[in-house]
Parts: C-alpha cells; sequence; structure tokens
C-alpha cells in the first residue's frame, strides 16, 4: 500500500517505502530532476543528444527528458543511434526507436559502423572481445557524431547498477585512472571536439527505470545483444544484484561513497592533457586514439 495516498503500491523502493502509480511517476521525475540540477548536467541553453539503443533506459530517459524540457525551447532534444552491425538484434532496436521517435516527434539521427568504419561488428568479431572493440568505436562515433550535429551535451541512459558494477570492476582491476573518469557528468571540459557526456539516470535504479518503462509503455520485449553473454561486468551485476537483495541499498551507497571521493580521484587523474589524435585529429589521451588502434589492428589483421 502507498503510504502518501493509501492507493495500491507499484514498487517498494531500496529504501523501504512502497509508491502507487502516480506517486512513484512523481518521485521519478523529480529524483531526476534532482539529479540534473545538483549536478549541472544542463545548462540554460542546450542542444542535448540522446544516444539511444532502443532499450528501456535510453528510451526512458528520452521521455523524461521531453517532459521535464516540454515547452523549453531553449533546450533542444533529438536522439542519436549508432547501428554496429549486429544481425538479428540492432534493426529490432531502430524499428523501436523510430516508432518512439515518430510518435515523439524527436529528430533521430542515425550512423553505423559500416558506413563510417567500412564494416559491421558481426564481420570482424571473429577472435576478438566482441564489447571491447565496440564499445570503443561507439563512443568515438557517438563523439564525432554528436559534435557534426551541434550537439552540447551527449545525454547517456547509464543508471545506478551501470554505475556501482563499473566502480567494482575498476576497483578489482586496480584502474583508478577509469574510475577518475566516471560520474554524472563526465568528458573534459576544455576541449572543444570533446562532446561532454551526462547521465541524467545515474541515482536511478535499474528496478526503478524498468518500472517507469513499463508504467509508460515503453516497454516491448526488450531483447539483449547476442554478445552480452558471458562478460566480467555481468558476473560483476549478479552478484550485485544478490548483494542488493540481501542488504538493500548496497547500490546506492557503492555509488554515493564514490561521489564523496570523486573530486580526490579527478586531481589525482592526469587531467588537462587531452590532445589530439596525429591519425584522426580526435580527442585523445595519448598519441594516438584507441579508435584509431583498433581500426589499425582491424586492418593490419585482414592482410
Ligand atoms: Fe556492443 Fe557489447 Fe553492447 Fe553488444 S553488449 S552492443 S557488443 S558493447
Ligand atoms: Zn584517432
Amino acid at each position: 500500500m502507498c503510504k502518501r495516498c493509501i492507493t495500491k503500491s507499484v514498487i517498494k523502493l531500496s529504501s523501504g517505502e512502497s509508491l502507487c502509480k502516480s506517486c512513484f511517476l512523481k518521485y521519478f521525475e523529480k529524483k531526476v530532476r534532482k539529479t540534473i540540477r545538483t549536478n549541472k548536467l544542463v545548462n540554460k541553453k542546450e542542444n542535448l543528444l540522446v544516444a539511444v539503443s532502443g532499450g528501456k533506459d535510453s528510451i526512458s530517459v528520452l521521455q523524461v527528458l521531453l517532459s521535464i524540457y516540454k515547452g523549453n525551447k531553449n533546450v533542444k532534444i533529438s536522439a542519436l543511434l549508432i547501428d554496429e552491425g549486429i544481425k538479428g538484434y540492432r534493426e529490432e532496436c531502430i524499428k523501436k526507436t523510430e516508432e518512439f521517435c515518430k510518435k515523439n516527434k524527436v529528430k533521430l539521427n542515425i550512423a553505423s559502423f559500416k558506413k563510417e568504419f567500412g564494416f559491421t561488428l558481426d564481420k570482424i568479431v571473429k577472435g576478438r572481445r566482441p564489447c571491447s572493440v565496440c564499445g570503443v568505436l561507439r563512443r568515438s562515433l557517438l563523439n564525432s557524431k554528436a559534435r557534426e550535429l551541434g550537439g552540447t551535451k551527449l545525454v547517456t541512459g547509464h543508471n545506478l547498477d551501470d554505475e556501482a558494477q563499473t566502480i567494482l570492476m575498476n576497483q578489482f582491476r586496480k584502474n583508478i585512472d577509469a574510475s577518475s573518469r566516471l560520474g554524472p557528468i563526465t568528458g573534459s571540459e576544455n576541449h572543444e571536439d570533446f562532446v561532454r557526456r551526462i547521465k541524467p539516470f545515474y541515482f536511478m535504479s535499474e528496478k526503478e527505470i524498468m518500472t517507469y518503462a513499463f508504467l509508460k509503455n515503453l516497454t516491448q520485449e526488450f531483447s539483449e545483444c547476442p554478445y552480452n553473454v558471458n562478460s566480467y561486468r555481468n558476473q560483476i551485476r549478479e552478484m550485485l544484484n544478490k548483494f542488493e537483495e540481501l542488504y538493500p541499498g548496497t547500490k546506492h551507497s557503492i555509488v554515493s561513497s564514490f561521489i564523496e571521493i570523486l573530486p580526490l580521484l579527478k586531481k589525482k587523474e592526469k587531467i588537462g592533457k587531452m590532445k589530439k589524435c596525429k591519425i584522426c585529429s580526435e580527442p585523445s589521451s595519448s598519441e594516438v586514439c584507441q579508435k584509431c588502434k583498433v581500426l589499425d589492428e582491424i586492418k593490419s589483421s585482414k592482410h
């Protein structure tokens, strides 16, 4: 039973509070607004590009932003989708995203690995770790396309669960540098070619987003990428979910304590040294960017 209005509850939050549909939707949007405000994610004038994949997180973040900035002419919102070329999976996601964008009058921009790099992910994946290659190329393409489209910020649907997993993964692998690049807003402020990334769902749990998507009718069958199996992240996810069940609030504690030490990590990180990649001129922390290294490896393995 929802204590706020004495109607049937739809969700029990990790705080122990149960909420009905109407109170939950209000709570959800309010919490996202608070994340945006306290972390200064969105300025008065913005051209936001939402990175959409067709999954519940990205479609939900797009939906919430449309609702928050409805009627605000200074905050423009459009969508950007990367088609990696994953047969039997991506086509369906594109279809769902197109339907959503058409219904909500959002401009959808699509960029593909095939067009930009000359191959699909399926074609080059054999003998490689799919998510590593995909992640590097997608990140780079999102940045260059967002910049081309005049985007002032790139919005992602990363949530509390994703962030808690990444924090632990970096901790387990002693990858402090990678952790220093996390947080609700990321990317160099001082690099003209870098479009900063924001995560309005930083404090929203996967369970909350699933409930939101369900209540807003955004959940058709959300299929999983076929390459998303047996990954290190999946094992961490399972472990964290078990802990969350035993000790509700665990994920939130991981992320909120991380936020407290993040300024110290950022100070320690070798920042301010963003350069331009000597091959493609994209922003890079080393002489040659990760994307060019990956592309070079793929090219040389063909010979
Ligand atoms: Fe790419 Fe891996 Fe995500 Fe699939 S699960 S879209 S391969 S990063
Ligand atoms: Zn490069």
